[in-house]
């Protein structure tokens, strides 16, 4: 080769509300001036759709200017895909020229959530982000569910990606096959709200990038078939004191849940309308979003039931094994549309309310609501999750709770980009829905 060697580019990246991460990169040997000055950045960015039209108008127009500051504790660098330079970059957070954080940065929306449970309770959130993908393109014989065909069909994928994930500090715990066609799982460890949505991010960027490489598509969209099992993004939850102490188990009570865990899952469950159109933000968020497909369809609380929104987890029963560490709760009406940062960050906020109001903890729904009668689930106050994107955002401005969570600016931006994003999918039929968000996600 003639010329110089490439140079190695480290990107500076923010994960908006259309969970698309973008940024902008310098060249590696330039980074120390980039941590501290950070790149320039545009408001207007966040009203863009995941389908690159932008909804106009929006709050910001064609005015103003921001910085992107990358985290330097939020560093990914990953060298074990083959045949790429190095996959170099920072999470960071968009301020305004002051250095102040921007209104729109969900990152830093994610920060003040935790820092106001600190301060508030003493309590902090401990996270796991559960993602499924499927592969497309591979065109692998079928292999039935969960097996070890199913598994090793794909190598080496599996241990590359592995590689790479821990490489990236994601810390990868399990990697398998699933029910799907072509789809897998990866869960990774627990960690700090902050550091484990910055991991869902690594986790999606890494896992696609290394599909690509194969010459498959890793995608992370809620659906990719009307007829197909769901690609859920299930977001475990535990508080812990100011010491790191696990605080969630309390073997006395309803589900094991402590009297704070109960009061935290209260205030999720109560806002649990308005949550999906934040935590399933997508058109197609809603076609996986349905009764008996283990996806999250009604308000409830759920102990080891896949049907529930909020599920209580099992935990090691083995003599001599202490489950307070492990134990945690899993929100599933969450996918891949959605940005780790704000939903997150909502969840903590809807656990605080419940934590001050010091709300009664949910009653725990036994057996699929779908299987009651509608007199029963009324009853029980089980409520059917909005059913479109279109409800869901109708929720969202009919509880002036959560409204209250977001900025006025940040909350029209919000509605205002998914009410484009609605009109621009508007008469695609399931298949074409289906294959819009495949190729973004
Ligand atoms: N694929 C299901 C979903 O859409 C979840 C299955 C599971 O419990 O892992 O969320
Ligand atoms: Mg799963």
């Amino acid at each position: 080769m003639i010329g110089p060697a490439p140079e190695e580019l480290v990107s500076l990246v923010t994960t908006d509300i259309a969970a698309i991460t973008r940024g902008r990169s310098v060249a590696a040997r330039d980074l120390e001036a980039a941590m501290d000055r950070g790149v320039g950045w545009v408001p207007a960015n966040l009203a863009l759709t995941p389908f690159d039209e932008i909804a106009s108008p929006n709050p910001f127009g064609s005015a103003g200017d921001l910085r992107l500051i990358p985290d330097p504790a939020a560093k990914v660098r990953v060298t074990a895909i083959p045949d790429m330079s190095p996959l170099h970059f920072y999470h960071s957070d968009i301020t305004s020229l002051d250095g102040r954080p921007w209104e729109g940065c969900v990152r830093s929306m994610l920060k003040a959530a935790v820092a106001d449970l600190e301060a508030e309770t003493g309590l902090r959130v401990v996270a796991a982000f559960e993602q499924e993908f499927q592969i497309l393109g591979a065109d692998w014989p079928a292999a039935p569910s969960f097996s070890l065909m199913a598994q090793r069909r794909a190598d080496p994928f599996g241990p590359l990606l592995v590689a790479a994930l821990r490489e990236a500090g994601a810390d990868p715990e399990t990697f398998l096959p699933e029910y799907g066609r072509d789809q897998f799982e990866i869960v990774c460890g627990p960690a700090a709200a902050l550091a484990a949505a910055d991991r869902a991010v690594t986790i999606r960027e890494v896992t696609r990038e290394l599909a690509a490489q194969f010459g498959w598509r890793a995608t992370f969209a809620p659906k990719t078939d009307p007829d197909g099992v769901g690609n859920g993004v299930h977001i475990h939850l535990s508080l812990a004191d100011r010491d790191g102490r696990p605080v969630t188990f309390d073997p006395a009570r309803p589900g094991r849940l402590s009297e704070r865990a109960g009061a935290f899952a209260a205030g999720i469950v109560r806002h649990l309308p308005a949550l999906t159109a934040i935590t399933a933000p997508s058109v197609l968020s809603y076609m996986r979003l349905q009764p008996h497909h283990w996806a999250a369809a009604w308000t409830t609380l759920g102990e080891k039931d896949r049907e529930a929104t909020l599920r209580i987890c099992p935990t090691s029963e083995r003599p001599g094994h202490d489950p307070s560490r492990a134990f945690n709760m899993e929100f599933r009406a969450a996918d891949a549309t959605a940005s780790p940062h704000l939903a997150l960050a909502l969840l903590i906020r809807a656990g605080l309310e419940g934590l001050r109001a010091s709300l009664p903890q949910p009653p725990i729904t036994r057996g699929d609501p779908a299987d009651l009668t509608a007199a029963d689930r009324a009853a029980q106050g089980i409520q059917r999750l909005p059913g479109s994107l279109h409800d869901a955002l109708a929720a969202l401005d009919a509880d002036p709770v959560v409204k209250g969570w977001l900025s006025p600016t940040f909350l029209d931006c919000y509605l205002a980009m998914k009410r484009k994003e609605i009109e621009i999918v508007a008469g695609l039929d399931g298949h074409a829905l289906c294959g819009r968000y495949a190729a973004v996600y």
